[in-house]
């Protein structure tokens, strides 16, 4: 992959298109993909924490969500394309899930909430299949049986919304086990989608 490291980080220079074919071939591969959508809290975290930094190291893919993540690549003389916003990447691949029948898992924020992103996601892209969601405020002892519920339905993609410091450093614990080919941290997107 074409990168740019940013403290040293290496964020991906593609723009929306070329992230969302690289992605097709990726669910394609049946592999498991941690896609994060870095912003400089994000790489922050990682110049303090060299835990965060190694799980972002190991992250498939780094996309330049922030501005603040574009304006470094910019500085160190090594653009991006454009900004990739991990708000637009997951509806775009809601899009193109609609064209490959994929299957979607939502997890994160209140039972309401992902109750109702859920619907809606469903009217806007009723050819992506929404195969299970369940909030995110539960504890590493309720890991296993999260893991369980999220594999028995075998989704495409995964979309974890809870909180930057939680959600990468958990999607980069279980990938192997979760098997998901795209596993994404999607921040506050479902408080948005709910409305
Ligand atoms: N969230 C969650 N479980 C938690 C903490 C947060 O599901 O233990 C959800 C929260 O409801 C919100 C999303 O994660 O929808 C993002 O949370 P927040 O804005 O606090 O985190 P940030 O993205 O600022 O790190």
């Amino acid at each position: 992959l074409p990168t740019v490291s940013i403290m040293g980080i290496p964020v991906c220079k593609w723009g929306m298109k070329d992230t969302v074919k690289y992605l097709t071939q990726a669910v394609n591969s049946g592999k498991p993909h941690q896609i994060i959508t870095a912003n400089p809290i994000m790489v922050m975290a990682a110049m303090e924490d060299p835990s965060y930094k190694q799980m972002m190291q190991k992250a498939e893919l780094i996309v330049p969500d922030g501005t603040g993540v574009v304006w470094a690549a910019q500085k160190v003389g090594e653009p991006v394309a454009e900004r990739v916003a991990g708000f637009d990447l997951l509806h775009e691949l809601m899009k193109e899930g609609e064209r490959h029948h994929w299957k979607v898992y939502l997890l994160g924020t209140t039972s309401e909430v992902i109750q109702e992103a859920a619907r809606r996601l469903t009217l806007q892209y009723p050819g992506t299949e929404i195969v299970g969601f369940r909030d995110g405020y539960f504890g590493p002892d309720q890991d296993q049986e999260v893991i369980d519920a999220i594999k028995a339905v075998s989704p495409h993609l995964l979309f974890v919304a809870r909180g930057a410091d939680t959600q990468e450093p958990w999607i980069g614990k279980y990938k192997q086990i979760l098997g998901v080919p795209i596993m994404m941290g999607v921040g506050g997107s479902f408080d948005i989608i709910s409305g």
